[in-house]
């Protein structure tokens, strides 16, 4: 808890990151609400998609059955990681099955949650992020603050200084410049690079397809230059038909960005095949549970699972916009982070992310696929409240709860509520 406070804290009183923050919610939160409401079948299109979600949940066994046997119709492997270490057992083997030295990443949340890079980086591997705001924290050694913008929390100020002493070119402070620079840097990884990783954004279980977004081409460098692509999802992040993503995807572009549609949308079915151009030797699906069975099974929560990290409702938050990323101290952060993170690394640990947002409902209103996030965050409060043994929750002290009861008992009677406003003058005059 104190960690959080002190975040958060020193978050408020950086007038930089405020600037940041205040200028992302004004640039991206306004804009996913006017390019819902410019959808050809209108805003009712986000319950469509929640329909979708939910409906790919409650199937997750068979869908992750379908997939798993597409991708490998399609040439490709498929692992099923059950924990983050598995996970990251099954990057290294596949590294050193093929030798390789160096990678390439495209931006991924789930490899950030189970800490892929130091892992690969200790086995002597090169890893290189490629898109541009994870390329600016790798170099500065920080984490994401943002699922989309990871370096929202950075100026254009700093980004020169760090270029100008990692890269050792001349200070600039100039965006169109920093960006060449990181580019020509990027291009040399891109042609050394053995092994390509990328996250998932929808994989499709009826072709075994994988659909990744972006909007600096990076993704499609990282997954057809190198002999190896390696693609990690959350298991939870499967839909059963290609036309489900097209529905999840336009929301998904205009939650994130505002846009139609994203700049690159890669859609990649497995390794080259005779005759393509292009493409990685060897293709390997990573599927990850790590925390995702046990939400999947209380129906509690099973809502969560529907999230395609936009981000949107990381642009609308009245907390996230005043205490950034990192202040949650945890991979996902904002309002899906304070559901997700103490699902997964336990409520008790982590339950100062739960009580610290406000309950607004800008997040729901904000979501794609209409995600009931106050609902989940009022189920945590309550189960740090009364304790909760399926998730080993410790209840809050009995002293608290004593406390709201009593008010609680006040607040239904007016005689007893004048009474106690009496009493608390006299005690706090
Ligand atoms: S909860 Fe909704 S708005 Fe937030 S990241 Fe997930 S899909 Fe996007």
């Amino acid at each position: 808890m104190q960690s959080y406070i002190n975040e958060a804290r020193k978050a408020i009183s950086n007038p930089v990151l405020q600037g940041a923050l205040a200028n992302l919610q004004e640039r991206l939160g306004k804009g996913a609400a006017a390019a819902y409401r410019n959808l050809a079948e209108g805003p009712g299109l986000r319950l469509k998609a929640h329909e979708l979600r939910m409906q790919a949940i409650n199937n997750l066994d068979v869908l992750l059955e379908t997939l798993a046997a597409q991708v490998e119709k399609n040439g490709g492997h498929v692992i099923f990681a059950e924990d983050a270490a598995a996970a990251v057992a099954a990057c290294r083997e596949i590294a050193r099955k093929h030798g390789v030295r160096a990678v390439v990443k495209g931006k991924s949340m789930v490899t950030e949650e189970i800490g892929l890079n130091p892992a690969l980086i200790a086995d002597g591997i090169e890893v290189t992020e490629t898109d541009l705001g994870e390329y600016i924290v790798q170099l500065a050694a920080e984490h994401p603050s943002h699922i989309i913008a990871p370096a929202i929390h950075k100026t254009r100020n700093e980004i020169g200084t760090l270029f100008a002493e990692k890269l050792g070119i001349a200070y600039s402070n100039d965006p169109p410049t920093l960006t060449w620079e990181a580019r020509k840097a990027l291009r040399e990884k891109f042609l050394a690079a053995d092994m390509g990783i990328t996250g998932c954004n929808l994989a499709c279980a009826e072709t075994g397809h994988i659909a990744i977004l972006s909007n600096e081409g990076n993704i499609r460098m990282s997954t057809t230059l190198p002999g190896v692509h390696v693609a990690i999802m959350g298991m939870e992040r499967v839909a059963a038909t290609l036309e489900d993503h097209d529905v999840l995807l336009r929301l998904l572009a205009r939650g994130a960005a505002g846009q139609k549609m994203a700049g690159y949308v890669s859609h990649i079915s497995g390794p080259r095949q005779p005759g393509h151009v292009d493409g990685p030797q060897t293709y390997y699906l990573i599927i990850l549970d790590n925390g995702r069975s046990r939400i999947l099974a209380d129906e509690r929560f099973r809502e969560i699972l529907c999230c395609i990290r936009c981000g949107a409702c990381l642009n609308v938050c009245p907390v996230y916009a005043k205490i950034g990323g990192h202040a949650y101290g945890s991979t996902y952060c904002g309002p899906v982070g304070a559901v997700v993170t103490p699902l997964l690394t336990g409520v008790n640990r982590s339950r100062d992310l739960c009580l610290g947002e406000t309950l607004c409902g800008a997040c729901k209103d904000a979501c794609p696929v209409n995600i009931d996030i106050p609902r989940m965050l009022l189920e945590l409060r309550s189960m740090l409240a009364d304790g909760d043994a399926s998730w080993q929750v410790r209840r809050n002290s009995l002293l608290e709860k004593a406390g709201w009861m009593i008010w609680s008992w006040m607040m239904q009677d007016r005689g007893r509520y004048e009474l106690g406003a009496r009493l608390m003058k006299r005690i706090f005059p």
